[in-house]
């Protein structure tokens, strides 16, 4: 069975834990770098980066993370994820200054897409032209895409999942949602959207 695992700092933990269940894997909680061990994939949940920042301080864990997705692990970033794992976060804000996992070639901004009253259920629009729903809450804007990264699908235009190799982000959650295809893609490695 593979195993997945998901970094239990703060967030949407257990909702990634029972998706990835869902599809047939097993979820691992990820806290030190030792938790990386023989994983098959990893997931950074939503939830907020400034606190996971904080908490993975002085841990070694983003580096750890930052050293086997370099070596390839498939990596799947939803929101907050999908902050820690940006090579620019336009307004880092309390971000400032604390250490982030970094490998994705975009550019963040965090909270564009409105606060929490803003948030909601939004049309999101695949490669493939189909439709589907994305859950946005207090979501990074995905501002700019580096050559390597691929646009998995847009909201309004603008790309709200991107792959790059073997991560792939999304400033929606697929957790919350009925929409599984994230997470089969971390077991199967085919392209989800
Ligand atoms: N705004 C949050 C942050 O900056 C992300 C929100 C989320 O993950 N739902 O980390």
């Amino acid at each position: 069975m593979v195993t997945v695992g998901v970094v239990a700092l703060q967030g949407a933990v257990r909702e990634h834990a029972r998706a990835v269940q869902e599809v047939g894997g097993r979820a691992r909680f990820v806290r030190t770098p030792g938790d990386l061990a023989g994983l098959d994939g990893l997931i950074l949940p939503g939830g907020e980066s400034t606190v996971m920042a904080r908490l993975a301080r002085g841990t070694g864990l983003f580096p750890a993370i930052r050293a086997a997705l370099d070596r390839g692990l498939p990596v799947l970033g939803t929101c907050a994820g999908l902050i820690l794992l940006a090579d620019d976060v336009a307004d880092p804000g309390a971000l400032e200054g604390l250490e982030t996992v970094g490998g994705l070639d975009v550019r963040v901004r965090r909270n564009a897409y409105g606060s929490q009253l803003a948030s909601g259920v939004v049309p999101v629009t695949a490669a493939n032209r189909t439709t589907f729903s994305g859950v946005f809450i207090r979501a990074p804007r995905i501002e700019s895409v580096g050559p390597g990264v691929v646009v998995l699908a847009t909201r309004a235009g603008e790309p709200v999942a991107v792959r790059q190799g073997s991560v792939t982000a999304c400033a929606f959650h697929p957790e919350l949602a009925e929409d599984r295809r994230f997470h089969e893609w971390l077991l199967s490695s085919t392209a989800p959207v």
